[in-house]
């Protein structure tokens, strides 16, 4: 069909459950029986394909694929001319300059006419120019943290998340110099067919995505309290409040924010309210 899109995801790694969890979520069934490199979506125009996550952003802009989940780390890295559509808020990382944990390091001008070992050759290259700093670049492609300790390079350039390989590895984390999240890309010229199919994917995934940052609350409270309780807590539109069965005494639900949660809570109480459930919301549409 010609509004079917092709989305790619990575095969097996670190972004291939959350990406896969995702599409779900956006009620997009398929199914992925394990070694399948295709897969087509049941019950939207779509086809699903696993590919090594280093090779997604060549295939979106060569329209192999018409969209596909990656990491903005391989993205950036890969230089490929796409689309970036969306930013998912999964597989959150950093690209980090880590050395030797027992030398000293004041600034970036540490790395002056070092050897440095990466699998990010451009990424690090581009922020090392930007600080005036010439260095050695050693591009591998895996195990880089074992290079300072093999007397590879001074220092190395990777993906860190919690720091324990590098630490394990006797090194410490100097200088982040990017930030990752996975991100929805596309190829640049997709017909208005698959455009308007990519448009249907990225409603639901915003959808999901709001549904995820707020929850829903209920409570009850005296009636006198109401006024309080309907500015502490504005609701989409604003608040419903409905009359309990208890003559004096009201219900209200609404919708919140999940980072105004603790600090509505406490305001919430102070002004009378009772029994207070918050309920995660499935889908949110704006
Ligand atoms: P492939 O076999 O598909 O080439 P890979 O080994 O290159 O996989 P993964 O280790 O699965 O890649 O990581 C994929 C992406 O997940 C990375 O490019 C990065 O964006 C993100 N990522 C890497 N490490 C972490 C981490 N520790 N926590 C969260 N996200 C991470
Ligand atoms: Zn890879």
């Amino acid at each position: 069909m010609k509004n079917t899109i092709r989305i790619a995801v990575q095969k097996s790694g670190r972004l291939s459950d959350a990406s896969i969890k995702l599409v779900r979520e956006c009620g997009i069934d398929f199914n992925k029986g394990t070694g399948k490199l295709k897969s087509e979506a049941t019950n939207f125009s779509a086809e699903l394909l696993f590919l090594r996550d280093d090779d997604i952003p060549g295939y979106v802009a060569d329209g192999v694929a018409d969209v596909g989940i990656i990491g903005e780390n391989v993205l950036v890295e890969s230089d490929q001319a796409v689309t970036l559509v969306q930013r998912l808020g999964f597989s959150k990382c950093r690209l980090s300059l880590a050395i030797p944990k027992n030398i000293d390091y004041a600034d970036i001008s540490h790395f002056q006419g070092k050897d440095i070992a990466t699998s990010y050759p451009k990424i690090l290259g581009n922020y090392l120019s930007k600080h005036n700093i010439t260095a050695t670049i050693h591009e591998i492609s895996g195990s880089v943290e074992i290079a300072p300790s093999i007397g590879l390079a001074d220092g190395i350039c990777d993906i860190v998340s919690s720091g324990s390989t590098l630490l394990s590895n006797g090194l410490k984390e100097v200088e982040v110099i990017f930030k990752s999240e996975a991100v929805l890309i596309a190829n640049e010229q997709l017909t208005q067919e698959k455009q308007q199919t990519l448009q249907q994917l990225l409603f639901r995934i915003k959808s999901v995505q709001a549904a995820k940052k707020n929850k829903y609350i209920l409570l009850n409270c005296p009636n006198a309290a109401v006024e309080e309780i309907k500015e502490i807590l504005p609701g989409m539109k604003s608040p419903t409040v409905m009359p309990l069965a208890t003559e004096g005494w009201s219900s209200i639900h609404s919708v919140i924010h999940e980072d105004d949660f603790w600090k509505v809570i406490e305001h919430l109480q102070q002004a009378g309210a009772q029994g207070i459930l918050v309920i995660p919301i499935e889908k949110m549409i704006l």
